[in-house]
């Protein structure tokens, strides 16, 4: 194992960025948090926006520079791309491709296309990567709390020789640095995300809790009861973990949960379930998986529709909505789906 790096806003030269124009394709949820983090950190920054685009307004009530992503190309000296994976390769070959010049920094939030040879960028451009490891409308609310996200950069393609220092510094610009930068490459932050994010933090902990949920509900407990049991409770659980690992949450919760949670653990989650984990991160790095989210996202989605459709009708999702409206712990949304 190599030694840990962790470059911090005082490793950085923050010059950089604040000398380079910075165009921001896409206002969603990663565009909506670096770019507002950009421009209050002093950065020159344009959004690159399609005028009938769903984010055009939400950009106009922040004051944001817009223009077209072609136009937005052409004035740019760092071109980061943040619209939806599924899309990228086709806006990248009718509209960035014919409009790149020597040297321009095309970046990017996660390695998906680039790794998997859908966009092959030329030789004389950059690429690099600037990937914070929370979702966007966090890295908008941990930088207006003075902190950040601890956030990943890459180098894919060194065209200038300086492409380290510029996502470096851009990861400045966007509060990375206020956290922690750790350098790693487009192979494996592309493959350990779609993991994570499918074996455990959303795929895995989904299924979790509805099936924890269920088990209790058809055992005829209260929906409510279970909702704050399998679901509320968790972040209050995950927090602790966060903080000090597993043993600081285990330090915390009573001999009788801590002795359940030893014994009763690995028979929810099995060796067989590991084989499964296996399974999906071969299917992973075969590129299997993301053949199979691009044919499905480019052919209308019916599956990927059909399986929302039903997650959303879900009885804890009715029951939590009930929950959340009714109890204290809901203002200061970081989420308001009018506004970002
Ligand atoms: P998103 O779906 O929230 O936002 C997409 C934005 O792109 C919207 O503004 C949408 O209007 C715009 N858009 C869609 N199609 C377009 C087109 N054809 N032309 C121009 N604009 C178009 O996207 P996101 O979840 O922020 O993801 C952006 C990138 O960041 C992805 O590479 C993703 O993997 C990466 N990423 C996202 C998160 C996250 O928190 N969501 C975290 C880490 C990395
Ligand atoms: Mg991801
Ligand atoms: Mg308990």
């Amino acid at each position: 194992m190599d030694n840990l790096k962790i470059y911090r806003d005082s490793d950085i030269d923050k010059n950089i960025i604040l000398g380079k124009k910075v165009a921001v394709i896409g206002y969603g949820s990663q565009g909506y948090g670096q770019s507002m983090n950009l421009k209050d950190s002093g950065c020159d920054v344009v959004l690159g926006l399609r005028a009938e685009g769903s984010s055009y307004k939400k950009a106009q009530l922040e004051n944001f520079k817009i223009m077209e992503v072609e136009d937005a190309l052409k004035w740019a000296d760092i071109v980061q791309i943040l619209i939806p994976d599924e899309v990228q390769a086709k806006v990248y070959k009718e509209q960035i491709e014919p409009n790149l010049r020597d040297g321009q920094y095309l970046m990017f939030s996660h390695g998906f296309n680039v790794h998997f040879g859908k966009i092959v960028a030329p030789k004389n451009v950059n690429v690099i990567m600037v990937a914070p490891k929370g979702p966007g409308h966090t890295v908008r609310s941990e930088y207006q709390l003075g902190k950040g996200v601890p956030t990943l950069v890459a180098v894919y393609q060194d065209f200038s020789g300086d492409s380290k220092e510029v996502a470096l510094s851009y990861a400045w610009a966007i509060g990375g640095g206020r956290a922690g930068v750790i350098e790693t490459n487009f192979k494996e932050e592309t493959e350990t995300d779609l993991f994570g994010e499918q074996a455990v933090l959303c795929g895995g902990c989904t299924a979790l809790i509805k099936a924890g949920f269920e088990t209790l509900v058809e055992a005829g407990y209260s929906p409510y009861m279970a909702y704050f049991e399998v679901l509320h409770e968790l972040k209050l659980i995950v927090d602790l973990i966060n903080q000090g690992g597993l043993a600081d949450m285990r330090y915390s919760i009573s001999n009788t949960a801590e002795y359940g949670d030893l014994t009763r653990g690995p028979r929810v989650v099995t060796a067989e379930t590991k084989v499964n984990m296996k399974k999906i991160l071969s299917e992973i790095q075969s590129g299997e998986f993301a053949n199979e989210f691009l044919n499905e996202l480019n052919s209308g989605a019916p599956k990927f529709n059909q399986l929302r459709k039903e997650n959303e009708g879900h009885l804890i999702e009715k029951v939590g909505k009930e929950i959340r409206e009714n109890f204290a712990w809901n203002s200061n949304k970081i989420i308001d789906r009018a506004k970002n």
